[in-house]
């Protein structure tokens, strides 16, 4: 049994960290593509840039690893297989409560994270990518990684989901994870500049965080920002 958990941790860990790399390459090759020469120089810090990532993946991989064998081996979790289970407007509905809870904890342990100390000892690692590329998705210091690591472990357990709408999550939180590091915006200006848009953090949004530190801290959405005046609005296209 104790083996399965452990073979389960691991497994997870292979798993975040090829997404990582597999995600992260993409658009890194993306950017050589659309703007190239926009990482030149950056070979060093994009090789830390992995390397935290890669730490990161074990730490995220572990947690991620232990819940999913509770749930195949003991129905741990609020995690369901059966489409009839919840009526089908749940499953929306379950998706945005997913990333407005995980937005919601990321906006405050992020400000925390802020604080001089901390940002020293837990935070500097991830702003050390000046400017950020698409490499950066997870270069976290570990206790930075942790606190981001057990946010849908947790959840899980008190949130009932579809276990189709949990990988439509983990795909949205990888995404805008890489694409909002990668230094350009990728999203139409429409939709960017439009009233949905200005609920919503994209490249430009996050860029001005890594820009000017204090201010811009959400992780999906803009509300937090915009109801405790720490929202700067976008970072100048580039
Ligand atoms: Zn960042
Ligand atoms: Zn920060």
């Amino acid at each position: 049994m104790q083996a399965a958990i452990i073979v389960s941790a691991i497994a997870m860990t292979a798993i975040v960290a090829l997404r990582y790399l597999a995600a992260s390459g993409a658009f890194a090759f993306a950017t050589s593509r659309t703007r190239p020469g926009l990482y030149a120089g950056l070979g060093p810090q994009i090789r830390r840039e992995i390397g935290w990532s890669l730490a990161s993946a074990a730490i995220y991989g572990v947690p991620a690893g232990i819940v999913a064998w509770g749930w195949q081996e003991h129905g741990w979790t609020r995690i369901y297989a059966d489409w009839g289970a919840y009526p089908l407007w749940y499953m929306p509905l379950s998706l945005f409560l997913y990333l407005f809870l995980h937005d919601t904890w990321f906006y405050w342990t992020h400000r925390l994270l802020h604080r001089p100390r901390w940002f020293r000892v837990a935070h500097a690692v991830h702003h050390a990518s000046r400017p950020p590329t698409a490499w950066a998705a997870m270069s976290f210091h570990p206790i930075e990684a942790l606190t981001g690591a057990i946010v849908i472990p947790a959840l899980v357990f008190f949130v009932p989901i579809h276990v189709a709408m949990l990988g439509l999550v983990l795909t949205i939180m990888t995404v805008m994870g890489v694409t909002n590091h990668m230094g350009w915006e990728m999203f139409p200006r429409a939709l960017v500049h439009s009233r949905l848009g200005n609920w919503l953090i994209t490249a430009s949004h996050h860029q001005r965080h890594h820009d000017e530190y204090r201010c811009n801290y959400g992780l999906y959405f803009r509300f937090w920002d915009r109801l405790c005046g720490t929202d700067r609005g976008l970072a100048k296209p580039r």
